[in-house]
């Protein structure tokens, strides 16, 4: 899958963010892994030529929250929940630390492609609920 394909991929279900993000240079790669933050919120995630939305929820009480993503338990302010169709009738929920990056750092690629596989293995499947 090259990087071509990718963008066009991201510009063709964020076309805000793509603007956003390759508006202004022409050679900007994105990368085949990787949690993204888009519009309103929302995330997404990127593996390889695969592409899952993650959208926000409204907060619920006050627990401390276990990242899905690092494994790491914070606090309900640092976290958020967030819904993936990942197709028409099947819905994952995930908690993510909302400073995506340092997250990320934590989780490393190994956690990422293991998020990844969670998520978009489920949208290949087409699993129902
Ligand atoms: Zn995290």
């Amino acid at each position: 899958m090259s990087d071509h394909s990718e963008r066009d991929l991201l510009r063709e279900l964020f076309p805000e963010t793509a603007r956003e993000e390759f508006g202004t240079g022409v050679s900007v790669t994105v990368p085949t892994l990787g949690l993204y933050p888009v519009a309103d919120g929302r995330m997404a995630l990127v593996s390889g030529g695969h592409l899952a939305e993650l959208e926000p929820l409204e907060q619920k009480g006050s627990k401390a929250a276990h990242c899905d993503l690092c494994h790491v338990t914070r606090s309900r302010s640092e976290a958020g929940v967030f819904r993936v169709r990942a197709t028409e009738r099947t819905t994952l929920y995930l908690t993510l630390c909302l400073n995506t990056e340092h997250c990320q750092r934590r989780a490393g690629k190994q956690g990422l492609e293991a998020l990844a596989a969670r998520v978009l293995s489920l949208a290949a499947v087409g699993r129902e609920e």
